[in-house]
């Protein structure tokens, strides 16, 4: 196989996807990673990539994924999300539990299993999709917060242990993005997530995805470190300009 090989979590849909999408269009073969593998066979084959089983809450699955990525050229770790928006005073061990497994822990164990093939690369990018709750707090979001500013010290870290390996880091801060995002937040609501999206034009999940294809085409001695990206519209995690 001639093309750099791409390795995106979370690509059953949302950004993922995007990315999977945008990757494959800049000449990357794609390796697809997520829990609902009809829906990622989907996209892969769309892209000519490869759909491979990933939860990256299970250490077993992880291990299993990572041994069947023969190369790894760009790592994406894309797969996450919120739960809830409960208040501190009434938040929920398990969502919290869930919040850090699905976007801390998740992108220490992908990332740990794939750096050896990274370097190997020659060339090798860590792409972690963190958000603006990396860099804010609201009020309900403590959980996700805490876990995107968890997830971007972790990114952050590596950046300085791996100085001077072929490797980059680029973490993508995106603010507002349409995607199942607010319904898997909300359970399923789709109501209350539509709600989220009213009276703005928020970001689509290509946006964030020509950003991410954009940073692992610079030069090999360019990186991109942090990329916060949000709608016109919003100018931060509490204001947004709404109309209607
Ligand atoms: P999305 O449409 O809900 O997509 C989330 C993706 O993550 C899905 O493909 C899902 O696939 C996958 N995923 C969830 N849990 C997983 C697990 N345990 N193992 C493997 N894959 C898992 O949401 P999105 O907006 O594209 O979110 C992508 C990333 O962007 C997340 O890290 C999110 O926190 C971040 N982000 C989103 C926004 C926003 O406004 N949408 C803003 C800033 C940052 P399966 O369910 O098939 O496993």
């Amino acid at each position: 196989m001639n093309k750099p090989i791409a390795v995106v979590t979370g690509a059953s849909a949302g950004i993922g996807a995007a990315t999977a999408r945008h990757l494959a269009a800049a000449g990357f073969h794609v390796v697809l990673g997520a829990r609902r593998l009809d829906r990622l066979a989907e996209v892969a084959g769309s892209v000519g990539g490869d759909a491979i089983e990933l939860d990256v809450t299970d250490p077993a699955s992880v291990e299993a994924f990572a041994n069947r990525v023969p190369e790894c050229h760009v790592l994406v770790n894309n797969a996450g999300g919120a739960k809830g928006l409960d208040r501190v005073d009434a938040a929920d061990e398990q969502r919290w539990r869930w919040m850090f497994e699905a976007n801390v822990l998740g992108t220490l164990r992908v990332t740990k299993a794939l750096l050896p093939k990274l370097i190997a690369s020659g060339n090798g990018h860590v792409v972690t999709v963190t958000s603006i709750a990396a860099i804010e707090v609201y009020d309900g979001g403590a959980g996700y917060t805490a876990a995107k500013h968890a997830q971007s010290a972790l990114h952050r870290t590596l950046r300085g242990e791996f100085l001077g390996e072929p490797l980059r880091f680029t973490e993508i801060l995106p603010g507002m993005v349409e995607t199942e995002f607010s319904a898997v937040r909300f359970d399923g609501d789709t109501e209350r997530a539509e709600k989220v999206y009213q009276g703005i034009d928020p970001l689509t999940a290509d946006d964030v995805a020509e950003v991410i294809a954009f940073a692992v085409t610079r030069p090999p001695h360019v990186n991109l470190d942090q990329i916060v990206l949000k709608p016109r519209a919003q100018a931060s995690a509490t204001r947004a300009h709404r109309t209607g």
